[in-house]
């Protein structure tokens, strides 16, 4: 990773390498307040979306900086360290077929992908029991009574509302007051009976999105399925669940934070880190940016992170109430991931994929994180929603002996003894209040969608929230990076 010294990125009154004129200071003084008009865009935010949209913005000759809270860069993309000097993915890691901007981005930055382990079959742990099913859908996990009956004809059901959905504007939809007046969990209870189909149902809601299913409106769910396609191929269930096919099929040689890590080294001095901005504040001449230690003036400014995170920087004057709203109505859910490294990937020798989903136990879902040549084995397991807040407040040896407790029982006694865990849970980050997604309640897209991405005078949104293809994914993030600058662009 490219480190930026403190010191080097509060050199007072620095020009940047695209132009910006900067004003420094340790504590805000007079002369940082009154910076000079001396850049065309301040960027907030360092991750995928930000980072794009200053690629994009300095080759169309704009003068850009960008803001980052952390010393890093990649935001929800990160690689968590093993304590060997090896990383695993702690945040965002497969990418799969018609993600087609962040696979661009990867090419790109010379980062290659190759396909996630999924020989064998997958396990199901349910009311205490544990079975396996093949790796071709969900519906081979439901035990073969009518239950398949009833799943197979709820998600024929939702194939024909997603289709219904308009892609990045679901308020549109000819039925979106009805669909967004309910919860997930409603709709499931009323439109499947039996257990095997609303676990699934469920396990799709936390699986995807760390949220339980009553948290999330029916219109949001629906279109974040219409969202997981592209142009040309129309969003289902299926590609957003699936490895093989889906939006699990490969993973990034090397961790997928090399992304975001190559092409902020690329962007260099431009990037400024550890300074998380404070307040926005719009004036006659477009907007003073204020972060810790840091003034900048500017034409514009992009927000690029998640509406709960936008929604604590303090705007002057005071947005819209529909964005300003919108900020305190757009939850993250709780996600970790827990990893254990092993000699060796030892469920593939027992015809495991190294996939699972369990009712109980602190994790929820699985796979197999190790590395492409399968010189040892990584097992990265997800802690979702009340099972992560679950662990608030844990000593690192009760999650220890959480996440192996829930190993051992899907994978066997081997699972016991690894050599190194790891633990990233997401929402007690402060830059990021949680993931992988901001989620709509009920009510929320009706009322507020429209102010995801409309621009609020010189200040503009992007983050894979406002992204209509691959919301909630890094090719949303990507895609909304590119928007957000062809926008400012025009603007300029
Ligand atoms: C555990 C987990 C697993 C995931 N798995 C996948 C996956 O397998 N595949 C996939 O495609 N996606 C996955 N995602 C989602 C993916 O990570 C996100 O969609 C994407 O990275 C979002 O990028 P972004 O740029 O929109 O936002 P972010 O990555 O959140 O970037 C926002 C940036 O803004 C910074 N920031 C916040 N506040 C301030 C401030 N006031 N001042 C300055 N900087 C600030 C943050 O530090 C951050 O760097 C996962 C996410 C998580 C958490």
């Amino acid at each position: 990773m490219t480190r930026v010294s403190r010191r080097r990125l509060l050199g007072t009154g620095a020009l940047t390498a695209a132009g910006a004129a900067v004003s420094a200071a340790a504590a805000p003084s007079a002369a940082a307040r009154t910076a000079p008009l001396g850049t065309d865009v301040v960027i907030v935010g360092a991750g995928l979306a930000g980072l794009t949209a200053a690629r994009d913005l300095v080759a169309a000759g704009r003068s850009v900086l960008v803001l980052e809270a952390r010393e890093r860069p990649g935001g929800r993309v990160y690689g968590l360290p093993l304590g060997d000097g090896t990383t695993s993915e702690g945040g965002a890691e497969f990418i799969g077929p018609t993600q087609d901007r962040i696979a661009a981005l990867a090419k790109d930055m010379g980062v290659a992908t190759f396909a996630t382990y999924n020989e064998g079959k997958n396990v199901y742990y349910r009311d205490g029991k544990r079975s396996l099913y093949a790796t071709d859908g969900v519906l081979g996990a439901v035990p073969p009574d009518w239950g398949v009956l009833d799943l197979e004809v709820a998600l024929l059901k939702l194939g024909d509302m997603i289709k219904e959905v308009p892609v990045g504007e679901p308020w549109k939809a000819a039925k979106a007051e009805e669909w967004d007046a309910q919860t997930f969990h409603t709709w499931s209870r009323s439109n499947a009976l039996s257990g095997g189909a609303r676990f699934l149902m469920d396990a799709f809601a936390s699986a995807t999105l760390s949220v339980r299913s009553q948290e999330i409106s029916l219109l949001y769910l629906l279109n974040y399925a219409a969202s997981a396609g592209n142009e040309s191929t129309p969003g289902t269930i299926d590609r957003l669940i699936g490895t093989r096919g889906g939006a699990q099929e490969s993973r990034f040689a090397g961790g997928s934070q090399e992304v975001p890590v190559r092409l902020a080294a690329k962007l260099g001095d431009i990037v400024r880190y550890d300074a998380p901005v404070r307040s926005i504040v719009t004036g006659s001449g477009g907007v003073t940016v204020t972060a810790d230690g840091l003034t900048v003036s500017a034409k514009r400014v992009v927000v690029a992170m998640s509406p709960a995170v936008a929604g604590r920087i303090d705007y002057s004057p005071a947005l819209p109430a529909s964005r300003a709203q919108l900020m305190q109505r757009y939850p993250m859910g709780s996600i970790a991931k827990f990893v254990a490294v092993y000699d060796t990937p030892f469920w593939r020798a027992d015809g495991l994929t190294g996939q699972a989903i369990a009712d109980s136990g602190a994790i929820d879902a699985t796979f197999d994180n190790s590395p492409p040549d399968g010189s040892r084995g990584i097992l990265m397991g997800f802690m979702n929603q009340a099972n992560v807040r679950g662990l608030d407040g844990a000593s690192a040896d009760r999650v220890r002996a959480a996440g192996l407790d829930s190993f051992t029982r899907l994978f066997g006694d081997r699972a016991a003894l690894p050599k190194i865990t790891a633990f990233q849970r997401w929402d007690n980050e402060t830059w990021s209040g949680g993931g992988p997604v901001g989620v709509a309640p009920p009510g929320v897209l009706t009322a507020f969608g429209p102010a995801l991405r409309a621009p609020c005078g010189p200040i503009h949104w992007a983050g894979t929230e406002t992204s209509g293809y691959w919301t909630g994914y890094m090719d949303g993030a990507v895609r909304s990076g590119e928007r957000v600058a062809r926008e400012v662009d025009a603007a300029l």
